[in-house]
């Protein structure tokens, strides 16, 4: 079965984890910092901090920057469910915003400015499949409101920009993003005090770490914020050592295989499109497609199956999950609902092959046709 999406794992991994068993310190540690000092080097950052996902990284950027009841955080409805349940974690309302248009299927500043209230305080925005979002027109609105510009970084490891866009981004290493440690995630924050303050809510709001008091004269510590237990270990940090070093190649990868189903999907089916026709600055974490609205998606899936190619949708809208379906004020959000109901992801990941990529195309036309 060709997959959505596979992470590649080998023998370096296997060795990594080894050193870190050998060593006989497996708890955050020295290689959950130089995972941290390479990531930021790498996404051209001055430092970030590691933890346990995306998700919790998304909840401290919040929790950090004082959000909490009564606050209103835009976010797109076309992503994940963790981008709004972390809004639900410090108790403060998401209020979904749609997408820019079928083309360009990221949260759009023009509709994120009309919802703006005197509650409103952050705006999350995904970089869906990857896709930049406009660093001008998102610096602008948040400048004029006063918000705090949050990026959900989770599809966009690898590439320059997010970390810079906003006042801070999260990012994840789950095992099916561009780099993965199994579970895994990063907070980055302009503002260095933020950055602190998500250090210290990383591990339980505690002054100093077990391995910063073993190599320490004094065991004693401080509790000064209430924290979480959502660090890293050094078993992740040293997948994520070896997977950061692979990255620019996986990522060029994904970038040669996501031009090819463009250029074959606009010969041999014209009526799907594929969306950021702009071919923006991406990380190409998914190849989105956009089927003929009178398509049946269900049918087009099975035959995909059966010609042995898993695909998937990014995403179900989440205002229409049964968490958020109930809730009062959800606006119409017309330009999700459309393109929710029209999307495919089709296979897109490094160890796939140029032939791969012609037998998806050639068996979405058939599927199309029949
Ligand atoms: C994967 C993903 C997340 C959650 O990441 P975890 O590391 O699994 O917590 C959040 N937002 C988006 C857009 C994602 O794709």
């Amino acid at each position: 079965m060709l997959l959505v999406s596979e992470p590649v794992l080998g023998t370096e991994e296997t060795s990594a984890l080894s050193e870190v068993i050998e060593s006989g310190w497996i708890t955050m540690g020295p290689r959950v910092r130089a995972f941290e000092e390479a990531f930021a080097a790498a996404h051209g950052l001055s430092d970030c901090i590691a933890v346990s996902s995306c998700t919790a990284a998304l909840h401290l950027i919040l929790l950090a920057a004082g959000i909490g009841p009564g606050d209103e955080v835009l976010v797109p409805s076309l992503t994940f469910a963790a981008t709004a349940n972390s809004v639900m974690y410090v108790g403060a309302k998401p209020v979904f915003v749609d997408i820019e248009s079928l083309d360009v299927p990221l949260i759009s500043p023009a509709r994120a400015e009309q919802l703006c209230s005197a509650r409103t305080r952050a705006v999350i925005l995904v970089h869906y499949a990857g896709a930049l979002a406009d660093r001008a027109a998102w610096r602008a609105l948040a400048n004029r409101h006063g918000l705090l510009l949050v990026e959900d970084s989770a599809h966009a490891v690898g590439v320059e920009g997010p970390g810079t866009i906003g006042d801070a981004a999260a990012f994840s290493f789950y095992g099916n993003k561009n780099m993965t440690t199994g579970e895994g995630g990063v907070v980055t924050a302009r503002d260095p005090a933020l950055l602190e303050r998500v250090r210290l809510l990383r591990g339980h709001g505690m002054t100093s770490g077990t391995f910063a008091r073993l190599n320490s004269r004094t065991p004693h510590y401080d509790v000064t914020l209430l924290g979480f237990n959502y660090r890293m270990d050094e078993l992740r940090a040293a997948v994520g050592l070896v997977q950061l070093a692979h990255l620019p190649a996986w990522n060029a990868s994904r970038r040669a295989f996501s031009r090819l189903y463009r250029r074959l999907l606009d010969r041999v089916c014209p009526d799907v499109r594929v969306p950021f026709s702009d071919e923006r600055a991406s990380s190409h974490h998914i190849m989105p497609a956009l089927l003929p609205a009178a398509a049946d998606r269900d049918l087009v899936i099975e035959r995909l199956r059966d010609a042995g190619i898993q695909t998937t949708i990014h995403y179900r809208p989440v205002h229409h999950l049964t968490l958020y379906r109930e809730r009062p004020d959800i606006g119409p959000l017309p330009v999700t609902e459309e393109f929710a109901s029209r999307e495919l992801t089709l296979p897109l990941h490094p160890k796939m092959t140029a032939a791969d990529v012609e037998h998806v195309v050639n068996a979405l036309a058939t599927a199309l046709r029949t």
